[in-house]
């Protein structure tokens, strides 16, 4: 996923996103798309703290991608990563260093 403050992304095609809220308390909204179900955009927190965060399989080249920060909910890992990134396993221990890096401008 690719973290972007909301303020920095025009929705393109934005009448074919359907948004859902899909967990009230962090203000979670899902956007997938209508044509093929497939999630386009989340978008959390409240102005000035809206963050969009987009898959990296909607970008035309994850060369351009900044680099990865963190990873989370790392216990659902498909395989192990090598590197020295930080690491979040668990829901609430993923959730919070999301909440973090919104409250610190990402
Ligand atoms: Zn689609």
């Amino acid at each position: 996923m690719v973290a972007v403050r909301a303020k920095h992304v025009v929705l393109n095609n934005a009448g074919n996103i359907s948004f859902r809220k899909y967990r009230p308390p962090p203000n979670f909204n899902r956007g997938v798309c209508r044509t093929c179900g497939k999630p386009v955009v989340e978008v959390a927190g409240v102005w000035p703290f809206k963050v969009m965060f987009i898959p990296v399989s909607t970008f035309e080249s994850e060369a351009r991608l900044p680099p990865v920060r963190m990873d989370i909910f790392y216990h659902r890992r498909v395989l192990d990563l090598p590197g020295s990134l930080p690491r979040y396993s668990g829901y609430f221990a993923s959730e919070s260093a999301v909440g973090k890096m919104i409250m610190s401008g990402l």
